[in-house]
């Protein structure tokens, strides 16, 4: 079976953990705890006729300095960079990450905005966020909570690793 890995970054709190757990075990947990270092998960999908087994790297994210190891994207193949719905800073910090992990590796990446299940309270740009996303090779809205576009995401993940 083809292995492939791919990589979680993004700033704290923004739902690495939870969605990785909503995919791998389909549990949500309102309790936050904070990942230590990284912690690789591996599921199988079934892509057209090839089964890949993802190995899923969930990082932690300390803070905008600590949030992103350029050592976590050796060998990966693809990788994606999640911000929070609700948190203009998270999506400023993941272009952060976005523009670090470009000096290592051309792995194609997705944007993820994650808590879509929540309304946001500050002013949301989509002309901003639309230019971030062209930087990406796509954008999904998700919800680690509802499970909302969780499948898809880690799917498309996968696709662009092979
Ligand atoms: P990480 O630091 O990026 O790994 O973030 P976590 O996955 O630990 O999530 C941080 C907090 O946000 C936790 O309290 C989660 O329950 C919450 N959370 C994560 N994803 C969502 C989501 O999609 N919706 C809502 N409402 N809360 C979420
Ligand atoms: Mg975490």
């Amino acid at each position: 079976m083809i292995q492939k890995k791919v990589c979680i970054f993004g700033a704290t709190g923004v739902g690495k953990t939870s969605l990785t757990r909503q995919f791998v075990d389909s549990i949500f947990n309102e309790r936050y705890h904070t990942t230590i270092g990284v912690k690789v998960d591996k599921k199988v999908l079934t892509l057209g006729d090839n089964d890949v087994q993802l190995m899923i790297w969930d990082i932690e994210g300390i803070d905008r300095y600590c949030g992103f190891n350029p050592r976590y994207l050796r060998g990966a193949s693809s990788f994606c960079i999640v911000m929070d719905r609700t948190r203009a800073q998270s999506l400023t910090e993941g272009m952060e990450i976005l523009e670090k992990a470009r000096s290592v590796s051309d792995a194609p990446a997705l944007m993820v905005v994650n808590k879509c299940d929540l309304d946001n309270e500050w002013h949301w740009d989509t002309d901003a966020v639309n230019s971030y996303a062209n930087s990406f090779q796509g954008c999904f809205y998700t919800s680690a909570k509802t499970n909302m576009n969780v499948e898809n995401m880690f799917n498309k993940l996968a696709k662009l690793s092979l």
